[in-house]
C-alpha cells in the first residue's frame, strides 16, 4: 500500500508555502544505500514536530531513535549551539578543555560513575568498554584470553568488535572473521550465565566481563528482568567479572531514571552512553566505576571525543533534564502511552501480543501467528502523521522526546488506532 493512498490530514502548509516533492534519484545514486528509506524528507522540526519538503507535519516519535531528548530546536540548545561556535568548537585532548570537565563532573554525580572517556558514537564507547575491560583482563588479573559473554537479541553498534558483541546474526553475516573473545547466552537467563563461566574458563581463557543492555532496545524493546540481574550483580562480585551496562539507548532518562540500571536495583562496573547524551549531536562516553586508571596516557583516544561543542550541547541536554523536571514528565507520560497501547491492544487481541517498556522507551509486540509486521503498522502510523520506528520485525518501538505532552501522547495513539483500523480491514 503506497502513503499516499493512507494519507487522511496532509498536507499541512510549510510556513514557506512551497510544496515540492523530495526527488531521492540524485540521493539514491550518490548515496552508499545502507538504508532501506522511508519515502519522507524532513526539513525542519520544532519540539515534538516535524516537517517534510512538502510542508505535511508529523508527530515526531522516533526523536532519531531514542536520541532528540529534547526534541527539535529547543530554546536551550539553539542558544548553546549558537554561543559555543562562536566561542570555540575544537581543540584537542592535548589540552585541557573545561566544559568537558563539568560535563564529566555533572555524569559522575548522576551516576554510580567515577571517570568518563568521551567519543562520539554508541559503538565507539562500547569500543571503549571492550579495551578497558581487556586491558583490566591482561594487565589486572594476568588473563591472556579474555572473553566478553553477550546475550541474544542484544545490539552494540556496526563496527567491528561492536557487532561481534551484538548477538543478532543478521548483523555479522558476509563481515567474517569476526573479533575473537566473545560468547553469546540467553538474555534475563541466569542460567546460561552460570554455565558459561563453568565451561567457558578453562587455561588460559576466562570471562571476564559480561555486557548487557539494562533493556534490550533493538533487539525487540525487553526490559532487563530485576531478579535476574540481581543475581548476576552478585555473579560478577564473587568471580571478579566486570559487569558492562550498554546504557547507549535506555540511558539519560529515557526509562523515567538517570540510568537504566537504576530500574534494576544494580550498578555495572562500567556503562556507556550516546544517542540521548548530546540531544543529536553526536557525542558518545564511557564510564567507569572501579578500574578507571587501567587506561593510561596513549591507551585509547578520539580526536573529535569530548570537544567544547559536543560537551557543551550535551551539559545543556543534563542541566536542561533536571530544570525542566523531565525524569517525571518521562514516567508519567510512559505511563499514559502505555495505558492506551494496552487499550489498543485489547481491541485487537489477534493482532498484538505484549505492550512493555519503562518511561519513554516502549514496545508493542504482534501475535507470531498474525502477518502483520512492524513495517505495516509503522507505515500505516506515518501516513497518519506518526513517525514510528520498528525494533525488529514484529515489535513497533515507540520512543518519543522526553519533552513530550499528555495531547501528544493521545494524538499518537488516536494514529496508531486509526493504523490498526486500517491495516487489519485490509
Ligand atoms: C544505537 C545503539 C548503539 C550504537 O550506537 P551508534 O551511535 O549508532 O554507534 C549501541 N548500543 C545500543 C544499545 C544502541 O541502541
Amino acid at each position: 500500500m503506497s502513503l499516499e493512498t493512507l494519507v487522511e490530514n496532509p498536507s499541512i502548509p510549510a510556513e514557506s508555502g512551497v510544496s515540492v516533492p523530495y526527488d531521492p534519484e540524485g540521493f539514491d545514486t550518490s548515496v552508499m544505500s545502507t538504508y532501506g528509506r522511508y519515502p519522507l524528507a524532513l526539513e525542519r522540526g520544532a519540539g515534538c514536530r516535524l516537517w517534510d519538503t512538502e510542508g505535511r507535519e508529523y508527530l515526531d516519535f522516533v526523536a532519531g531513535i531514542a536520541t532528540c531528548t529534547l526534541g527539535h530546536a529547543h530554546p536551550a540548545l539553539v542558544e548553546t549551539v549558537t554561543r559555543q561556535i562562536q566561542t570555540l568548537h575544537h581543540v584537542s585532548n592535548l589540552y585541557y578543555i573545561p566544559v568537558q570537565g563539568e560535563l564529566a563532573k555533572w555524569l559522575i554525580e548522576h551516576s554510580c560513575a567515577d571517570r568518563v572517556f568521551f567519543c562520539n558514537s554508541g559503538a565507539e564507547a562500547n569500543e571503549g568498554a571492550i579495551k578497558l575491560a581487556r586491558k583490566y583482563a591482561h594487565t589486572v588479573k594476568g588473563i591472556q584470553k579474555p572473553i566478553i559473554l553477550t546475550a541474544h537479541a542484544s545490539f552494540h553498534g556496526r563496527t567491528l568488535a561492536t557487532i561481534t558483541a551484538t548477538g543478532q546474526p543478521k548483523y555479522q553475516k558476509n563481515f567474517a572473521p569476526l573479533m575473537p573473545g566473545f560468547f553469546y547466552v540467553p538474555y534475563n537467563d541466569i542460567g546460561a550465565i552460570k554455565n558459561a563461566i563453568a565451561t567457558l574458563d578453562e587455561g588460559d581463557q576466562n570471562v571476564t566481563a559480561i555486557m548487557l543492555e539494562a533493556l534490550q532496545g533493538e533487539g525487540g524493546v525487553r526490559p532487563g528482568d530485576v531478579k535476574y540481574f540481581q543475581e548476576l550483580r552478585k555473579i560478577c562480585d564473587d568471580n571478579d567479572i566486570l559487569l558492562i551496562l550498554d546504557e547507549v539507548q535506555v540511558g539519560m532518562g529515557r526509562s523515567g531514571k538517570f540510568w537504566g540500571y537504576e530500574n534494576l536495583g544494580i550498578e555495572p562496573d562500567i556503562f556507556t552512553s550516546a544517542k540521548g547524551l548530546g540531544g543529536g549531536i553526536p557525542i558518545g562516553a564511557t564510564m567507569c566505576k572501579k578500574f578507571c586508571d587501567v587506561f593510561q596516557p596513549g591507551d585509547h583516544a578520539s580526536t573529535f571525543g569530548g570537544n567544547p561543542f559536543a560537551c557543551a550541547v550535551a551539559l545543556t541536554v543534563c542541566q536542561t533534564l533536571e530544570k525542566e523536571n523531565l525524569l517525571a514528565n518521562v514516567q508519567e507520560r510512559g505511563e499514559q502511552l502505555r495505558a492506551g497501547l494496552k487499550a489498543i491492544a485489547s481491541k485487537y487481541p489477534d493482532q498484538i501480543s505484549e505492550v512493555r517498556g519503562w518511561g519513554l522507551i516502549n514496545g508493542m509486540e504482534l501475535n507470531a501467528e498474525t502477518q502483520l509486521t512492524s513495517a505495516d503498522v509503522v507505515n500505516a502510523a506515518i501516513a497518519n502523521g506518526v513517525l514510528l520506528v520498528p525494533a525488529g520485525p514484529k515489535v513497533i518501538r515507540f520512543v518519543p522526546p522526553l519533552i513530550v505532552s499528555a495531547q501528544e501522547i493521545d494524538q499518537a495513539l488516536q494514529a496508531v488506532e486509526k493504523a490498526m483500523a486500517i491495516i487489519t480491514n485490509g
